[in-house]
């Protein structure tokens, strides 16, 4: 038997390490270390059931397990080959059982791209990763392809930046190719800070070399010999796997010098964040990576221009990179067939709030929100009614029931009042205050602003003062149109994405929900 186990930080905050050991002991005194291996993995996504062992053959999928039901697996299934039924996943709804993971409805939906090695190997063995293909796209561009001609695969397959922009991908690639100055940098933007968001921690404890392999295939396009990823310190078991990554790539001389014996070197270093919100916008993760105080600066000069020691610099978050080199390996006609006209390929998710299934998901582009709240995320518990969706963090906004069939892609979302954002998705179920919900993402903007502009600063503290008072039943109906007044002030004169998006959790809350702003002042509640 093969036991895959996941150990990012979901299954290991709820015990996987501990399973993992106790596991190997029951084998150990069963006498059944030859015929059962265990094996660590990354995040399988189904976070609310971790943690989860995955038994091969067969795809076993056994939720929730704890340290005490070691023995029983280990004698039960490992020794007389009986499954523990007590451990397989039922369904909260309709309490079916379901044996393999293929059958569970969470990931029957689901198109594991991004995602595609998380919860298959183990992140700490390189050769694992070789093994399902890794590193060969890198072999592949730098023995047949010019830059020119990735940069183009690139662009042609669609792929937008997933950190939140969504700008195209390929066009920056480009951008910062033909850029005159050198040295140039490549940089990844692992300063995931949106509550509620774990995309690219999950990518990173769960495959760290596709994002090495991608920033080097970046870096032979644009003419780049040096990496560096930019990683939040508050993620430490994605930290050491970076560390064991890079050192274990460059011992196979697949960082380094000379790759593949070619005239192309690359390298890549760390640099930890320290938790600062406003240092996953561009431009102050730049000064923080070089030491300086973590603040914005006005734009242009574009960081393709001017970025990392004020060398052309080519920035991208963890998701745009781990997408990278299965679009070489299987062409940009493939990934252009998955997604919307505008929207290519699929989008990686957090769920989490009032929902069943939390975890993490990656759907097509172009799914609709229905189907990832109630087919994937298993709808809302207690049988309680679905009230609205945030997406796009502190940034984006609420989507409302009546818009639940919207479709997952950039355009979609903006024209409903949101944004992409990274990718966390927070439900809320009828018995939340909608206005304490946007007071909540305000007061977060609100504290992690850096101060550098007034309209920013002052606003949203005076932007969060009214929501005090209205929340407090101290409200005025002219509160209302002055947060309006205020946030189109902030919107239009912040300097930089923090600032400008701020108060768009109130602006979508007080277009949809606006009776409850008017009953908290009218009921002075
Ligand atoms: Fe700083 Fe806010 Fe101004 Fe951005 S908008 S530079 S976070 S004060």
């Amino acid at each position: 038997y093969q036991v895959l186990c996941c150990t990012g930080t979901g299954c290991s905050s709820s015990g996987s390490k501990s399973v993992i050991k106790a596991l190997n002991h029951h084998i150990k005194s069963q006498g059944l270390q030859d015929r059962v291996r265990v094996y660590k993995t990354g995040c399988f996504g189904f976070c609310k059931m971790g943690p989860i062992l995955l038994v091969h053959p067969g795809q076993v999928l056994y939720c929730l397990v704890s340290e005490k039901d070691t023995e029983d697996l280990v004698v039960q299934h490992f020794k007389r080959g009986q499954i523990v039924e007590r451990l397989l996943y039922k369904e909260p709804a309709e309490h079916k059982t379901h044996l393999h993971m293929r059958d569970i409805p969470f990931f029957q939906a689901q198109m594991r791209i991004a995602l595609r090695n998380c919860g298959l190997i183990n992140p700490e063995v390189i050769g694992e990763y070789i093994a399902n293909d890794g590193y060969f796209a890198l072999y592949d561009v730098i023995h047949n392809k010019k830059p020119q001609e990735v940069i183009e695969i690139i662009s042609k397959s669609g792929l937008r930046g997933r950190g939140g922009g969504g700008f195209p991908t390929g066009k920056k690639w480009a951008f910062t190719a033909q850029a005159k100055d050198f040295p140039k940098y490549v940089v990844c933007n692992a300063d995931e800070g949106d509550p509620g968001a774990f995309m690219d921690r999950s990518i990173l404890e769960g495959d760290p070399h596709s994002v090495l392999e991608a920033m080097a295939i970046a870096g032979y396009s644009i003419g780049a010999n040096q990496g560096i990823i930019y990683v939040r310190a508050e993620y430490p078991i994605a930290i050491k796997r970076l560390e064991l990554a890079i050192r274990q790539a460059r011992e196979m001389g697949l960082l380094g010098s000379r790759l593949f014996d070619s005239e192309f070197s690359f390298d890549i270093d760390l640099r930890l964040g320290a938790g600062a919100f406003v240092c996953g916008e561009e431009t102050a993760l730049l000064k923080s990576a070089m030491g300086q105080r973590g603040e914005p600066r006005p734009r242009p000069p574009f960081p393709a221009v001017c970025g990392f020691r004020n060398k052309p610099t080519l920035l991208n978050n963890v998701e745009t990179y781990a997408n990278v080199p299965i679009i070489l390996r299987k062409g940009w006609a493939w990934y252009a067939a998955m997604g919307t006209e505008t929207s290519k390929g699929t989008k990686v998710f957090s769920i989490a709030g009032k929902i069943n299934n939390t975890g993490l998901i990656e759907v097509p582009m172009g799914t609709t929100l229905r189907t990832i709240i109630y087919d994937i995320g298993g709808g809302i518990p207690g049988g309680r009614a679905f009230k609205a969706v945030q997406t796009g963090g502190p940034s984006g906004g609420v989507i409302p029931a009546h818009l639940l069939d919207t479709p997952i892609d950039y355009e979609s979302l903006s024209r409903a009042g949101s944004m992409m954002g990274s990718g966390g998705l927070i439900v809320m179920d009828e018995t939340d205050c909608m206005v304490d919900i946007a007071k909540f993402y305000l007061q977060f903007s609100r504290d992690e602003s850096c101060g550098k502009c007034t309209p920013c600063r002052i606003g949203t503290k005076r932007m969060l003062e009214i929501m005090e008072r209205i929340t407090q039943g101290k409200g005025e109906m002219e509160d209302l149109e002055e947060l309006e007044e205020l946030a189109g002030d902030i919107k239009d004169a912040s300097l930089c994405g923090l600032g400008q998006t701020a108060p768009n959790p109130v602006l979508s809350t007080l277009r949809f929900f606006r009776e409850e702003y008017i009953a908290h002042v009218r009921d002075k509640t």
